[in-house]
């Protein structure tokens, strides 16, 4: 496993790549989901490059940039166990240089939800996301589920920037209590760690609730925040049943939904989703 720490070195690790290349763009602390990405990846792909940078650009002035956690020995170590081949792991000076002045913002399907609780952080997210695309030039990128927004955002920019590559979106990996596996949820303390649980249990009550024929969104709605709400620990940031593509809130369930949900378990924000199909 070759390790690239400056654009120079990254880009020229791609000259000498032969056949297609997957890439995993992550910011690190490592866990299933991610390696369930790369695993993916090596599957479909001659190359596998992972990344890993902590984008300052996607986090809001009161967010958790400088405490998100770090591990690179053992992120590169998992990585290595995967088999990927190279991993890229660039400096925030070198990304984003004095007088750094270019960005991507993707309108409208940003409006909502994570766009509109972090203002700025999808124009971090999509600018960061394309810097890597032009420095890696994958074949096939890699994203989760569990950041569903951000998987439309990614496949938008793609699209309408006609960038030459496919977006892979892969199914969210969850704890065995449904928790979905995040980077974040180190932050949880044991009581605070059982309390999560309720986000799936609010998504799986969305789904039952779909499956046996509600067709009322809102009904939906007002029984997922009611299950949190029993929940002392729990303060919901947003509960929406939206079109699967649009984001657009739903009254009626007569397309494919996505149900979402943003939910701050003491300080630590979570947020996870499932398709109601
Ligand atoms: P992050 O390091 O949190 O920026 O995540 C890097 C990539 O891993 C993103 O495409 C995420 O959507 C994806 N990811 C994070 N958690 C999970 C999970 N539990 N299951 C599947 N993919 C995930």
């Amino acid at each position: 496993m070759q390790i690239a720490k400056t654009i120079a070195e990254m880009k020229a690790l791609r000259m000498k790549s032969f056949g297609s290349v997957g890439f995993v763009p992550t910011m690190g602390y490592l866990h299933d989901g991610h390696l369930a990405l790369v695993k993916q990846a090596r599957a479909e792909n001659s190359v596998v490059v992972a990344s890993i940078f902590v984008n300052p650009t996607q986090f809001g002035p009161a967010e958790d940039f400088r405490t998100y956690p770090r591990d690179t020995e053992r992120d590169l170590a998992m990585l290595e166990k995967e088999r990927a081949d190279i991993v890229f792991m660039p400096s925030a000076e070198e990304m984003y240089p004095e007088r750094f002045s270019s960005w991507v913002e993707v309108e409208k399907v940003t409006d909502r939800l994570e766009g509109s609780c972090r203002p700025g952080h999808f124009k971090g997210v999509a600018t960061i996301v394309a810097k890597l695309f032009n420095i890696v030039e994958p074949t096939r990128a890699y994203f989760g589920q569990k950041d569903a927004q951000q998987a439309l955002v990614i496949k938008k920019m793609a699209t309408d920037l006609n960038m030459n590559l496919e977006v892979i979106v892969a199914p969210t990996v969850r704890e065995s209590d449904g928790l979905a596996m995040s980077s974040r949820n180190v932050y949880l303390n044991p009581q605070e760690r059982q309390a999560a649980a309720v986000l799936f249990k609010a998504l799986t009550l969305a789904q039952n609730l779909r499956e046996k024929g509600e067709k009322n969104a809102e009904r939906i709605r007002q029984e997922m925040t009611s299950l949190i709400s029993k929940e002392p620990l729990a303060k919901i940031e947003y509960v929406s049943i939206a079109d699967a593509q649009t984001l657009e809130e739903l009254s009626e369930l007569d397309r494919p939904a996505l149900a979402s949900l943003a939910v701050k378990i003491g300080k630590t924000r979570l947020i996870d989703n499932m398709v109601l199909e």
